[in-house]
């Protein structure tokens, strides 16, 4: 297949170039800049080759969404594989990485990770990686090794633990929690936080951690409960039981358990710009999210349980400086945290039970794109780093993902850059309706997705031959089979 004529994001320029791109079978083989090759001819289709036109359209590196909760097996009332990898790929996301806490049972050892990739790998449409957990409930089996008693006949302390069983089948992290609401995947204490890092980096992966203080947010909770006694609770009391200080609390804790390995530690989901600075400083990597660069708690009067998540957006002046941090390369990259719900445990009339989660994988790359790159907020070269490169350097994929350069896998997004469009909750793919992004203009149109060289996701502009089927009935557009989807293991090349 040619890319013919299109503007390409490549690595280490400043600006869109005019270049033509060879893909040969999953991987881009060859790329011209139409400034080397002013006759154009230089890559001529050979018999049967497929040549899509892309003047006046945008190429850019599929983006890497690593961080997803697609919830499969177990709670796929909320997301599963299928409708979770159509939205991203709807969205230009084309490697999608998932957490291991809201599967059933959640991947914290070899067997959970087996039975996982048993319940998806028919589904998905694009490319994913996983992260296994640690539970504070499992915390010597996770980590193994002198705590654990070893099989009879082994040698004291010789037990691999689940961390280390985990890494040699390929996942690209570990996650725990400094505070969670769920029974089947609870918090580490800050003794095994220390441990688990040090374990993180002897297998040589990073530990993602959920970063809010459980002693403060127990507390202020408590405290917001009594004081408004029998009254309802308001957005108010949410925003306040789990402010910037929770997060500040908790990321520097982290960092004092690091003790030199902080390099091994990276925070997920920091909404507060103070605790990104101290991360970044501190030496360990971290995230935001596109709903704490698009809102702040007061817009919860609008939106409502529309947009609560956990940590909760926080106040209007964090909103402008993470998109500083995030120019700056203090704030590593974006993830959308997608956690969507079925309406009836979004919508349950109660601020503190409304599911704390939001659908993000389709709105993400489209967001940053609209409202970082073309808004002037982020350069061309941090936009592909936040919206791509980081992550795969991270996480084990660099050598295939990442950038559009040759040999890389052909992972690829065409932007019609004169479009806008609204997002329209009721037009996700995924099983997630409900989203704070509703009704939002976007500049920037995905047209086509592409994973390995082969298209996923088509808006049809090329014409109606090049939809060449669409078998899965609420996935117009989505022209992949379920299945086409591919596991990556750290170190994937
Ligand atoms: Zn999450």
């Amino acid at each position: 297949m040619i890319v013919r004529n299109g503007l390409a994001a490549l690595p280490g320029r400043q600006d869109f170039v005019r270049a033509s791109l060879r893909v040969a079978g999953e991987r881009i083989a060859d790329i011209v800049l139409a400034s080397d090759d002013p006759s154009g001819d230089s890559l001529a289709p050979e018999a049967g080759e497929e040549v899509v036109d892309a003047s006046g359209l945008l190429v850019l590196p599929g983006a890497i969404d690593p961080h997803v909760h697609f919830d499969e097996p177990g709670f796929t009332q909320r997301e599963d594989f299928l409708h979770g990898t159509m939205e991203a790929a709807k969205g230009g996301v084309t490697t999608v990485i998932d957490m291991p806490c809201t599967s059933l049972p959640p991947v914290t050892d070899l067997a959970a990770l087996r039975n996982k990739l048993a319940a998806i790998s028919s589904k998905a449409v694009v490319d994913y990686a996983l992260y296994g957990g640690v539970s504070g409930r499992g915390v010597e089996a996770s980590l193994g090794g002198g705590r654990r008693r070893a099989a009879p006949g082994a040698a004291p302390g010789a037990a691999p633990g689940a961390m280390a069983e985990l890494a040699a089948a390929g996942v690209v992290g570990f996650k725990c929690y400094f505070i969670s609401g769920m029974d089947t995947f609870t918090a580490v204490t800050h003794d095994d936080f220390g441990r688990i890092l040090a374990e993180g980096e002897r297998l040589g992966r990073p530990v993602l951690l959920h970063a809010e203080d459980l002693d403060y947010v127990t507390a202020a909770s408590a405290r917001l409960a009594a004081a408004r006694g029998s009254a309802a609770p308001e957005w108010s009391d949410y925003v306040e039981s789990r402010p910037e200080a929770a997060e500040l609390v908790a990321c520097a804790s982290a960092l004092a358990l690091a003790r030199g390995r902080e390099s091994s530690l990276h925070v997920v989901h920091v909404g507060t710009a103070a605790a990104a600075e101290l991360l970044h400083r501190g030496g360990a990597s971290c995230e935001t999210c596109s709903h704490y660069l698009a809102f702040s708690s007061e817009d919860f009067a609008e939106k409502g349980a529309a947009l609560k998540t956990a940590p909760v957006v926080k106040g209007r002046g964090e909103r402008e400086a993470l998109w500083r941090l995030l120019a700056d390369g203090a704030i590593d990259f974006v993830t959308s945290d997608h956690a969507p719900s079925p309406e009836s445990e979004k919508n349950t009339g109660n601020v503190l039970t409304a599911y704390g989660g939001i659908p993000g994988t389709g709105t993400l790359f489209p967001y940053l794109l609209s409202e970082g790159l073309f808004a002037g907020r982020l350069s061309l070269s941090r936009f592909l780093d936040a919206i791509s490169g980081a992550a795969a350097r991270r996480y084990g994929l660099w050598a295939r993902k990442g950038s559009l350069a040759l040999g890389k896998d052909a992972d690829l997004v065409l932007v019609d850059p004169s479009a806008t469009w609204r997002v329209e909750g009721s037009k996700l793919l995924s099983k997630g309706k409900i989203t704070p992004f509703e009704g939002m203009s976007l500049k920037g149109g995905v047209v086509a997705t592409y994973v390995r060289g082969r298209r996923v996701f088509d808006a049809g502009v090329f014409g109606g031959d090049s939809v060449t089927h669409n078998r899965i009935s609420d996935g117009p557009g989505i022209v992949a089979e379920p299945g086409s989807g591919k596991f990556l293991a750290w170190g994937y090349r």
